[in-house]
């Protein structure tokens, strides 16, 4: 198989930009390059543009403008949660968190730790990679301050069952009878927002971050959600834009196209999913009961009903994972194998390991609005090719 056709399959890593979308910034990158801060006439427009964006993407997600906060990605806006939180709040340090969150959230748990910053309690997903709400509960402790659970996996594509996690929260706050906000709830959404509802208020989340870069719109620009009632102190020092939360200029033009990008995939959020959980349920079942992968023991990590609509990961046991990576490109199809924020960690995915208590190799195929069937076909085919070359080798 030549490297005719290029088939990308990493979307859960980054989109390809909306072509309105990237008229739309080109257009403000033009026309609104003035600092919004600034009160001559260009800056005013400016300002006047960052405000309008901001309404739109409040009402897209049932918020209020003022608990938008623009960030410079889904990193920033997890930092931004977790440390502004503590500092705020920092007689009461305990934090609970999984086991599978994204890197940006468990380092920093990680260095709160360290540092002596915070007491955390990572509770661990069950073997589908989803955690039990019951478990989070019994983990509170009367100074939890924090519980930060993703809405969907970046890796395994699991989705948590947030809304019975708010519930048991609210169970248990209503017991403290102190009618604090404690523990205040935090997810991180951003592998959610093309296929999972993102109605703050029928989520009941107190904070929540995303990013652009996942649905279509421009890398480095991202939000955090913060309802009203919740106060934090900023984690970055300057400026004092973002209601005093987040310093430095508002990059204008890139937070028109996020709003541009949230609001093409809202409106195709139902067709598109439907679309790709056909594709996504069409290549699982090719890998289990095709006769060309008779001879692999192909296994798909996380559970199989609730995952997002374009995520498949699997283990082939015996074949490492990188290689599979490397020849699917020599093919010109590109998947991955681990979060790419974690590629220069040379262990394997803490991710699959959490889920199957051992390291083994994994592969994520994540589809996404370029994706059809017949790519799929094209990547089945390469990779039974790649299987066949490679089990001489690694059986
Ligand atoms: N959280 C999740 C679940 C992600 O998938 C990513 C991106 N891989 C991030 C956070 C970080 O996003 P950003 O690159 O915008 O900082």
């Amino acid at each position: 198989m030549s490297k005719s056709k290029i088939v990308y399959l990493d979307y859960a890593s980054a989109t390809p930009i909306d072509s309105a979308v990237f008229s739309i910034i080109s257009n403000n990158m033009k026309e609104n390059f003035a600092n919004s801060s600034a009160i001559h006439e260009m800056g005013m427009r400016a300002k006047k543009k960052l405000e309008k964006t901001r309404g739109e993407i409040a009402n897209f997600l049932n918020a209020l403008p003022d608990e938008i906060i623009f960030t410079s990605g889904a990193t920033e806006s997890n930092n931004l949660a977790i440390m502004g939180v503590l500092e705020k709040y920092s007689s009461y340090p305990h934090i609970v968190t999984t086991n599978i969150e994204h890197s940006s959230v468990l380092e920093v748990c990680k260095y709160l730790e360290k540092t002596k910053k915070a007491e955390v309690t990572y509770v661990a997903v069950e073997e589908n990679g989803i955690i039990d709400p019951r478990k989070i509960k019994e983990a509170l402790k009367p100074n939890t301050v924090l519980i930060s659970v993703m809405y969907a996996n970046n890796e395994i594509g699991t989705i948590q069952p947030i809304r019975e996690i708010i519930k048991e929260v609210r169970h248990y706050r209503k017991q403290k009878k102190d009618l604090s906000v404690f523990p205040i709830f935090h997810t991180d959404a951003t592998q959610a927002v093309n296929y999972l509802p993102m109605n703050i208020l029928k989520l009941g989340v107190d904070l929540m971050s995303f990013n652009s870069a996942k649905i279509y719109g421009p890398k480095g620009v991202g939000v955090l959600f913060k309802k009203r009632n919740i106060l934090l102190n900023s984690v970055s020092k300057g400026g004092d834009q973002e209601f005093g939360l987040r310093p430095g200029t508002e990059n204008v033009a890139g937070i028109a196209g996020l709003a541009e990008a949230l609001r093409i995939t809202e409106k195709i959020k139902e067709k598109e999913s439907k679309r790709l959980l056909e594709l996504k349920n069409y290549f699982i079942d090719k890998l289990i009961h095709s006769i060309i992968f008779e001879n692999y023991r192909i296994v798909v990590n996380g559970d199989l009903e609730n995952r997002l609509p374009n995520n498949i990961n699997i283990t082939i046991p015996k074949i490492p994972s990188d290689l599979l990576v490397i020849e699917l490109s020599a093919r010109g199809i590109y998947v991955s194998e681990k979060s790419a924020c974690k590629t220069n960690d040379k262990k394997g995915s803490y991710v699959i390991e959490a889920i199957k208590g051992e390291q083994t190799g994994s592969l994520r195929f994540s589809l996404g609005r370029q994706t059809s069937k017949t790519d799929i076909d094209y990547t089945l085919k390469a990779l039974s090719e790649i299987l066949k070359k490679l089990k001489k080798w690694y059986d």
